[in-house]
């Protein structure tokens, strides 16, 4: 019986002809499809499908006439599969693996056009452009070669932003940022880069990298600057991921000789939902020595089930509550949050601080700590160092 979602046919009938407008692809159920195209006059056979394979799926993924006709050789049984179901899917796949996809189909139909004995010509006019979509998801390939290269050049630089411990009105410590100062698009943020490195395994020696570097400046920092302050390292999901990246990390401790109570980690608040990752990776902090902080609190899955499981020893506020301290919800919000974080035995550092009057109120609240450009700029290293020598 045929329906909207299935669909018999017996042995002869067509499903579609060369040259029908696309509207369905298929799923072969049962039976063999004969698949054939017009080629001076004669049917050539291109293929024959079975139970499994798709069908019709080309012209309904590029809009494009179809470009064989689909016969039954035996009785067939299909599920037809509307082109809004491969559009959704599409619509949210990686579009590096659209543009792959694109360019595939292109190739293939321009083959079909040659063998069609169609002049180079229109193949050439047949050959589509990059649409805006492709060449952007193509950008995105060249920034990861680039970043490849980046990194094999040392390209990739550590900036270090102060923190301070607002009763005292010293220096605590530095957060390292890293930055990329790219030869043609300038100063790339690390927003968007360690968000590409993390779409792919990138993300895993850029990691090396920035915490090969924050443990020589570490050793910088004792031996020029006499400090022993301590340096928070930010940590993607991917590395998360990686069962051996407390040893990775204590390895470069041990190499470099410096304490582990130096180095902080950071972890942004939207990894938290892998909560058994987090809780191995701050335990295994813990018993090596290394404290962890809990990054950007307040933004993202501030899942409080888990939070009071997870013995974080910092809570960094993000900044965007410290930007709305004027307003008294906020404010309540904000105090609340510090008194939490008091009573989990947690440190408070707020982040984005930039007025005296946010320091003087976060102070006022008991937050311990503050990040921000009233504090001070992300610096290079060796402007960090000289303004602890000064
Ligand atoms: P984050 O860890 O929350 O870092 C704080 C961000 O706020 C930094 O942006 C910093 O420059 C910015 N910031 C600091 N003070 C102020 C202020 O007073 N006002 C304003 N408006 N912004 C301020 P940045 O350097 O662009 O870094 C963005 C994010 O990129 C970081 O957020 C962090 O999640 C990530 N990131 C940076 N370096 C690394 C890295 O080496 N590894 C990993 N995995 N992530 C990194
Ligand atoms: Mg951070
Ligand atoms: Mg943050």
């Amino acid at each position: 019986m045929t329906s909207a979602y299935r669909i018999e046919l017996h042995p002869g009938q067509v499903l579609f002809r060369e040259g029908d407008p696309p509207t369905t692809a298929f799923l072969i159920e049962s039976g063999t499809l004969r698949i054939t195209a017009q080629r001076a006059g004669l049917a050539v056979v291109l293929s024959d499908l079975g139970a499994g394979a798709l069908v019709g799926e080309m012209a309904v993924l590029d809009d494009s006439p179809r470009s064989a006709t689909a016969t039954a050789v035996e009785r067939c049984v299909l599920t037809p599969i509307d082109r809004t179901q491969f559009a959704e899917r599409l619509a949210t796949a990686d579009p590096v693996v659209r543009a792959l996809l694109m360019s595939q189909l292109s190739r293939y139909r321009t083959a079909l056009a040659t063998f069609a004995g169609g002049s180079t010509h229109a193949i050439r006019q047949a050959e589509p452009m990059p649409g805006v979509e492709a060449a952007h998801a193509l950008d995105k390939i060249r920034l990861e070669s680039q970043l490849r290269e980046a990194l094999e050049r040392r390209e990739l630089e550590i900036r270090l932003q102060p923190i301070l411990e607002i009763s005292s009105n010293r220096l605590a410590g530095f957060e390292a940022l890293t930055r990329w100062s790219h030869p043609d698009r300038g100063a790339v943020s690390p927003a968007d880069f360690i968000a590409l490195a993390e779409e792919t395994s990138l993300i895993i020696p850029v990691g090396e990298y920035v915490l090969r570097e924050v443990c020589s400046t570490l050793r910088r920092l004792a031996d020029e600057a006499k400090a022993t302050l301590f340096i928070a390292l930010n940590v993607s999901g991917r590395q998360l991921e990686d069962a051996d990246f407390i040893d990775r990390v204590l390895t470069q401790v041990r190499a470099h000789g410096i304490a582990p109570e130096q180095l902080k980690l950071e972890i942004t608040e939207s990894l938290i939902l892998d909560y058994a990752k987090v809780a191995t990776l701050i335990d295994h902090s813990h018993r090596a020595g290394m404290r962890v902080a809990l990054d950007d609190f307040g933004t993202g899955y501030s899942n409080l089930e888990h939070l009071h499981k997870l013995a974080f020893d910092t809570l960094k506020l993000d900044q965007s509550f410290v930007s709305q301290l004027q307003d008294p919800r906020c404010l309540a919000i904000v105090r609340a949050v510090v008194g939490m974080a008091a009573a989990l035995g947690c440190d408070m550092v707020a982040e984005g601080v930039e007025t005296a009057q946010q320091l003087e109120q976060l102070g006022a609240l008991g937050c311990q700590y503050a990040q921000g450009y009233l504090v001070g700029k992300p610096l290079g290293v060796d402007q960090a160092l000289a303004a602890m020598r000064a």
